[in-house]
């Protein structure tokens, strides 16, 4: 399993308009990084799931997980990703995983409640720029989930957190990137080891 979890700051928790993803705190970010994580051409990586983590207004925390082997009617476009997360944000969210539909599940938990569930399933690595080269210990990564920031990063109190949790601060660059960039760099590094890459034919 490959995971990523993308930190939105200012990410609304309420549904918003399809037709202003960056009024809604930014999240065409979080959609643009759904993409990268998810999906390759003509197909899904099965093998990855992605968490965000929405705080703006008006009620956070917010968190959202979709599961690449079972989402279903999920395209790579922006509005399309928005849609199904405006979805989501329309549901009651309590502290444990409430299904929206296939493959994606809200529930009410703060950075530190979810990076303490998603350890015992991951080796977590906090994505900075700061951080060990990624491309040298590329090969020695195990079931890893990537921690990564919004267009401002993380907070020095989320930054704490992660850490607490992290095996390694890991960059992929030593220029600060956007975060969907990352992500696909991520990939690249890692699809390097892989004897075949795994994938299921986009479902629309
Ligand atoms: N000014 C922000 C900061 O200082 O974190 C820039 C945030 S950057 C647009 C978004 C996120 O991408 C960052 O929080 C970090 O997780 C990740 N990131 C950006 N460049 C990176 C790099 N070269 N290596 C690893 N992660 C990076």
């Amino acid at each position: 399993m490959r995971s990523f979890l993308v930190i939105g700051n200012y990410a609304h928790t309420e549904p918003f308009k399809l037709n202003d993803l960056p009024g809604a705190g930014r999240i065409d970010i979080l959609c643009r990084c759904v993409a990268q994580a998810l999906f390759i051409s003509h197909g899904i990586r099965n093998y990855v799931e992605v968490y965000l983590l929405l705080l703006g207004p008006p009620n956070p925390p917010k968190a959202i997980k979709i599961v690449g082997n079972e989402v279903k009617r999920m395209s790579p476009d922006e509005r399309n990703i928005a849609g199904h997360i405006r979805k989501a944000l329309k549901k009651d969210a309590n502290k444990g995983w409430s299904k929206v539909h296939s493959g994606v599940y809200i529930a009410n938990k703060n950075l530190e409640e979810l990076l303490r569930e998603l350890s015992s399933k991951y080796e977590i690595y906090y994505l900075h720029e700061n951080g060990e080269d990624l491309h040298n210990i590329a090969k020695s990564i195990k079931n890893p989930l990537f921690v990564i920031g919004d267009h401002y990063g993380l907070t020095q109190d989320q930054e704490k957190v992660t850490k607490s949790f992290a095996r390694k601060v890991v960059r992929v660059s030593h220029i600060s990137l956007l975060a969907e960039q990352c992500i696909t760099i991520v990939h690249y590094l890692l699809d390097r080891n892989f004897i075949e890459i795994k994938s299921k034919p986009r479902n629309f």
